[in-house]
């Protein structure tokens, strides 16, 4: 099997922003649920955890597979209880769904999910067209769902996704002193992880290392047992700047990242926002640079051809397939995994 690195060092914790550039990096795959909730067609079931197992099989360890929203108002994703059932049989896979509040947290507490995904928005015109709140309303809620998670005895994460961090469609720019002020009250509420998310692809590298930077700054006494409490780079490649940011974002010390197979996904409230980052290019990034992720590279090809077939006429993005891996990688990498 040709890797980029060993699978054996596939990172399951990510470590603290640190300076080292040789630290691992995790990659959560977000495809199951940020991809296909911006699809209208609805995957099977059957299909998904095809999707879910070539993923593990090709070393991703964290996941995002689906998301506890009304199935009404998006049906791709009602079958999320029983992705969430079957991820669970993984061993040492991190399975993580998205919470829009209290009551989908409750159900995500239910399933048995490793951890849960609040999205507060930073932009407020974002946050009351998305979810129909202010942003400080859901604020309360973290807290809320914190105190309901530590009285049902759950271990179950409660990580906060700052979206529209870096500007929104609907407002235009978003202030870093309101995305810092958010970061700070996320934590404070009881959030164990945050992460910066540019949700409609406005951010520049610059902007990405400056404010993940700051952000740091705030978040670093919230850090607990070795990890960083500032843990998510999300980037959408809407203007070509999606692995710029990534790097920047490396740059600034984010040692996790959010990625699509085959680059779908975009926002259903962000016009015009569409493709999250390509697992298979960020991977491509980070293991040129020699930075450990634990991914097997022909395996995330395989599964983009797999995704291609099972959503065939929607636009698939990214670069690396094209080409493939440059002959300077190919052969390090097959004598690292012999
Ligand atoms: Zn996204």
């Amino acid at each position: 099997m040709l890797a980029f690195m060993p699978l054996a060092s596939a990172p399951t914790t990510p470590t603290p922003p640190t300076s080292s550039r040789t630290a691992p990096v995790a990659i959560r795959e977000v495809g199951l649920r940020d991809g296909l909730q911006s699809i209208a067609r609805t995957l099977p079931t059957a299909t998904k955890l095809q999707w879910l197992r070539a993923a593990y099989a090709a070393g991703l360890r964290e996941m995002e597979v689906g998301s506890f929203v009304p199935p009404r108002l998006m049906p791709q994703l009602a079958d999320t209880e029983a992705l969430v059932r079957e991820a669970l049989a993984l061993p040492g896979l991190v399975v993580s769904v998205l919470v829009p509040n209290l009551k989908g947290a409750e159900r995500a507490l239910d399933s048995g999910a490793h951890a849960m995904l609040l999205p507060l928005s930073a932009s407020r015109a974002h946050s009351l067209s998305n979810l129909r709140k202010a942003p400080d309303d859901v604020v309360r809620e973290i807290a809320d769902i914190r105190r309901l998670r530590d009285a049902a005895g759950s271990t179950c994460r409660l990580e906060v996704g700052l979206s529209t961090a870096f500007g929104c469609t609907i407002q235009g720019r978003v202030e870093p002193e309101e995305v810092l002020r958010l970061v700070h009250a996320a934590l404070d509420a009881g959030a164990e992880r945050v992460g910066l998310a540019d949700t409609v692809g406005y951010a520049d590298p610059r902007q990405v290392r400056e404010l993940f930077e700051r952000a740091f700054e705030i978040a670093r006494p919230y850090d607990r047992d070795g990890a960083a409490a500032l843990a998510c780079g999300h980037f959408h490649d809407t203007r070509g700047l999606g692995l710029a940011n990534v790097y920047a974002a490396w740059e600034a010390g984010v040692r996790r990242f959010d990625a699509c197979t085959g680059g779908i996904g975009g926002c259903p409230h962000a016009p015009g926002a569409s493709g999250n980052v390509a697992t298979e290019d960020v991977a491509y990034l980070l293991a040129s640079m020699g930075v450990p992720i634990g991914l097997d590279f022909d395996a995330l090809m395989a599964l983009r051809h797999s995704v291609a077939g099972w959503l065939e006429g929607e636009p698939l993005h990214g670069h690396i397939w094209r080409a493939g891996l440059p002959k300077t990688m190919r052969p390090a990498a097959t004598a690292e995994a012999a």
